[in-house]
């Protein structure tokens, strides 16, 4: 026993840990645009919301990079993307805006 090896992983296993790879894009890439992940799993949410199960987080900032990053993630088929300004899409159907995120981008694969 005194031979065992522990070997650190490697961080895209510890995405595949936290919602997946695609979430983990997508949080690097809010981050290149300057914005503030102000939500994973923490702070209050619907009940049954994706926050819980560590696939979704929120991301916060100028409207300008907000918008920006909307755009982008619209185009990577997320399960939820939420922007009131810019509307909302779930499950890739465009559904508007839901209400009460006017300052923060949620997003959920
Ligand atoms: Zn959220």
């Amino acid at each position: 026993m005194t031979n065992d090896v522990f070997q650190t992983i490697d961080s895209n296993d510890l995405v595949d840990c936290f919602g997946g790879s695609r979430l983990g894009d997508a949080r690097a890439r809010a981050q290149e645009l300057g914005l503030r992940i102000t939500s994973t799993t923490g702070g209050r949410h619907a009940p049954g919301s994706y926050h819980y199960s560590g696939r979704a987080f929120d991301a916060a900032g100028s409207h300008g990079a907000m918008r920006q990053f909307y755009r982008e993630m619209a185009g990577t088929n997320p399960t939820e993307l939420f922007y009131d300004p810019m509307g909302g899409i779930k499950n890739g159907r465009n559904i508007g805006a839901i209400g009460g995120h006017g300052t923060h981008v949620h997003i959920a694969y």
